[in-house]
């Protein structure tokens, strides 16, 4: 038996450096103060539009029925189509639902894209359940917001735990809902069945973007400058790739088994092959073993955190070297660490503009399936660096106008993207 609730919004949090709704909002407060945002639309913007609650039965390969339960939350839709990934793991919760929705509503109008902000997750152990118990989960999980789902409505993606295959499913079971095929309802789908090329190496590709236009922007030359990336899965070892082929040094590396330290520079691709074959970073010798928290702390100019969330907190900012900070990660830094490094002078280009390449090539994803017309991963990469040296610019304007940081001015500017869409549609009703 299913049920879909909308359940009222929830009133902030228990005060907690590392609450994702709490982090987030702590930045929106600052950034609505400084915008002088009227009282109504503060409220509007401060709120999710919609949360929904599903109980999703399936049959176990074991034959019994298990019930899992499943989030969607549309954020903000007065952009455009919610928009957002799907996360299946077990720490899946409405607060850090609605957090990560806030964060793609944000981060779609910081690089204006027509899109609102949405994330779905689904509390389960994907590591323990077969391709077949996936399959019946992520159908019956599409077949239960059916009506909220659609081209025009809620466009999902893939996120912690979720991959293309998943998407592959969600748009087949909306395509037999409709009796017709409909490409453009999820984007990260394989290529072979409207996927777009250049997806895969979005994220990392707008993460090397930012760090050369962060670069630009200090007078820092790139030839050499070196760098630690934390994290190597898809956007760790991407931008650490694209980031070596444009002449920076790569010296650390880490995945969730160890991180290793080369101060004359690793290797990428010999690193991106021993991944290949051995999954891991543990027992690859390109340099000295380190921890996941000493990586952070290494001398180098350039630290990209590309794993999880709260990893850069009160503890341990005061001991960043790097002059510059890009944040691949979703939320890699909690708000009492954006103080302590805004007081050493640290270069932040955070999360919602330096990982939004991604979005950003999801859009050009569902625009090639509302066109039907594909195109080269040359033009695909060629519209992302548009979009993300465009945006950088816009943020860094914004920061130097109102003499704020680049992740305040991020958060200022779109806030004033997505109220100036709210005061011209006035409010219905
Ligand atoms: P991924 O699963 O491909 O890679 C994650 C990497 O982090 C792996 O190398 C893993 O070993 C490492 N890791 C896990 N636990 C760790 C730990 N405790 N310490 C250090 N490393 C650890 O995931 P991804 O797609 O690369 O996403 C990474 C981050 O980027 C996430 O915060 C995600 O939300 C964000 N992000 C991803 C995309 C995208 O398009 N993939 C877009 C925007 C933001």
């Amino acid at each position: 038996m299913e049920t879909i609730s909308n359940v009222t919004p929830r009133e902030g949090a228990p005060g907690n450096e590392e609450n994702p709704f709490e982090a987030m909002m702590e930045r929106f407060d600052r950034a609505a103060d400084l915008l002088s945002l009227d009282a109504g639309l503060y409220k509007v913007l401060r709120n999710p539009e919609r949360q929904i609650i599903t109980s999703i039965p399936i049959t176990m390969d074991n034959g019994e029925i298990e019930v899992f339960k499943g989030y969607r939350v549309h954020y903000n839709t007065s952009r455009g189509p919610a928009k957002g990934g799907i996360r299946y793991d077990l720490a899946v919760n409405l607060d850090e639902v609605t957090a990560l929705a806030a964060w793609m509503t944000w981060k779609c109008a910081v690089v204006d894209v027509p899109f609102g902000g949405a994330k779905g997750g689904v509390v389960c152990d994907p590591f323990r359940m077969s391709q077949g118990e996936l399959e019946r989960l992520t159908r019956r999980y599409t077949a239960s917001l059916i009506e909220l789902l659609g081209p025009e409505k809620d466009v999902p993606a893939p996120d912690v735990n979720t991959n293309e295959k998943m998407m592959a499913w969600i748009m087949d079971t909306y395509s037999m809902h409709k009796r017709h095929t409909v490409t453009a309802v999820v984007t990260g789908k394989p290529i072979a069945i409207g996927g777009s090329r250049g997806r895969k190496e979005a994220t990392g590709r707008g993460v090397m973007i930012s760090v050369k236009e962060a670069l630009r922007e200090l007078g820092i030359p790139v030839l050499g400058t070196k760098v630690a990336v934390q994290g190597f899965g898809n956007v760790g070892s991407i931008a650490a790739k694209l980031m070596q082929d444009e002449g920076l040094t790569v010296v650390a590396i880490s995945d969730k088994t160890t991180g290793i330290y080369n101060p004359d520079g690793i290797n990428i691709d010999d690193a991106v092959e021993w991944i290949q074959k051995n999954r891991f970073l543990d027992g690859y010798k390109a340099g000295d073993p380190v921890t996941n928290e000493q990586i952070l702390e290494l001398e180098c100019d350039v630290l990209a955190p590309c794993a999880l969330e709260n990893v850069i907190t009160r503890k341990n900012a005061g001991s960043i070297k790097a002059k510059v900070i890009a944040e691949g990660a979703n939320g890699p830094t909690t708000a009492p660490a954006d103080a302590i490094l805004d007081a050493k002078g640290v270069f932040v280009v955070p999360d919602i503009l330096a990982n939004a390449g991604g979005v950003t090539v999801s859009y050009f994803e569902w625009v090639q399936n509302r066109e039907g017309y594909y195109w080269t991963e040359e033009v695909v990469n060629e519209r992302l660096r548009e979009v993300m040296v465009r945006s950088f610019n816009d943020v860094s304007s914004f920061a130097k106008k109102h003499n704020v940081n680049m992740r305040t001015a991020a958060y200022m500017l779109s806030i004033d993207r997505v109220a100036a869409v709210h005061r011209l549609r006035g409010v219905y009703a």
